[in-house]
């Protein structure tokens, strides 16, 4: 094991790209000098129009981060009783259920996608389900047709949780215009960041305007208040910085391309590290690399995610681990392991490679090289 260096600096899962500092200076003179802060200012405006234009929606809402967006858009659908979601992702998922007095309800994963299974769901409605709130995990897309099909069925709602999806497009178009509402984030360690962020993508006008109040206290105007709303605004400053790094996003994607086709070619071949395969029709955006490292691996994966931060690199266990063993999910029925076999399993061997821009190639080769040897020793 000593054979292998150290990185020279810390490699991390994620690494925001940022622009020239001297870039950015000209946005905030003009923030200044109209004394707009927030509220629906100009760089708000204009980063509603960019994004509906870039990612190919036709409304979107933005809101202060991707949390505060997927609790209000429970509340313009006005969810209620039992959602049905899964247990896969991060814990804001299914946080923003429990604070609208949403009961989750966790169904199993696909072991292709890593995103709830449609086979799942129907058994798992009662009197009281009202939505499904499924995610797009690592922006490979869920089984939209199917979720759309049981949602129809039995008058449900759908929330994308689609976090890790921005610009992620499928069979020709954004995957964010599936469902009755998709929820981005701009958190600094999403694919396009805004510092903290977030955002509803809605397909009709009436419901773009209901999460337009929602998002500043159901205000409609200076005397009227229409819902009890929250503050889930988008200040200019976030606003400014989102317009200037949605310039260099489509580079930024192409960059992570490169280092995902070369983690393949890398890893291929490797008993027990197995990869996602990329389904038909999909323009993905790179967001994570996942690999699963199975019982034929020399070593187990937590052995592996140990070994790789000795030396100086973090990769994550995203997502380990699932939210339904985390202690205020762990009582539900539908937590246990027994219901969740398939999401257990991809717990347990889940690691994160770091995947970013700027990710030195020469560095993503030694991470390569430390995983095949140790599968050798
Ligand atoms: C990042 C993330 C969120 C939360 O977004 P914030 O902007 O950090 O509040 C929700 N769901 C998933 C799947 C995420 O990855």
């Amino acid at each position: 094991m000593a054979a292998y260096p150290l990185q020279k600096s810390n490699v991390y899962v994620t690494q925001p790209t940022l622009p020239p500092l001297e870039e950015f200076l000209p946005y905030l003179q003009q923030i200044w000098d109209s004394k707009m802060l927030t509220n629906g200012g100009p760089f708000h405006q204009q980063l509603e129009d960019a994004l509906c234009q870039y990612l190919g929606v036709p409304y979107i809402s933005l809101f202060s981060n991707g949390t505060l967006a997927l609790m209000s858009a429970l509340q313009t659908l006005r969810v209620t009783g039992e959602v049905i979601t899964t247990p896969y992702s991060f814990v804001a998922t299914a946080h923003s259920l429990v604070w609208n007095g949403i009961k989750p309800v966790f169904v199993d994963i696909n072991p292709a996608t890593m995103a709830m299974d449609p086979a799942r769901i129907e058994a798992a409605i009662t009197p009281h389900t009202t939505a499904i709130m499924p995610v797009h995990c690592y922006g490979y897309p869920c089984d939209v047709d199917a979720i759309q099909r049981i949602a129809d069925l039995y008058g449900l709602k759908v929330i994308y949780d689609a976090a890790h999806a921005f610009a992620v497009r499928y069979r020709g178009a954004s995957l964010l215009n599936h469902g009755d509402l998709s929820v981005l984030s701009f958190h600094a360690t999403k694919v396009f960041n805004t510092f903290e962020g977030g955002a509803i993508i809605s397909q009709d006008a009436k419901t773009k305007k209901r999460i337009d109040y929602l998002k500043n206290f159901g205000i409609a105007d200076e005397t009227t208040v229409v819902a009890p709303g929250i503050n889930g605004k988008m200040s200019e400053i976030n606003a400014a910085f989102g317009l200037l790094q949605l310039k260099g996003v489509a580079k930024a994607i192409d960059e992570r391309r490169l280092r995902d086709a070369r983690y393949r070619e890398g890893l291929a071949h490797i008993p027990g590290v197995s990869v996602m395969t990329p389904v038909e029709g999909l323009e993905p955006n790179y967001s994570y690399f996942p690999i699963f490292i199975g019982p034929e691996y020399r070593h187990s994966r937590d052995d592996l995610f140990f070994a790789l931060r000795a030396r100086n690199i973090y990769a994550r266990r995203y997502f380990y681990p699932l939210i339904s063993d985390f202690p205020m999910y762990r009582g539900q029925a539908s937590a246990t392991t027994e219901n969740l076999p398939i999401a257990t399993r991809a717990a347990n061997q889940v690691i994160c490679l770091p995947m970013y821009p700027n990710l030195p190639l020469e560095q993503l080769d030694e991470i390569v090289e430390l995983i095949a040897n140790l599968a050798r020793t």
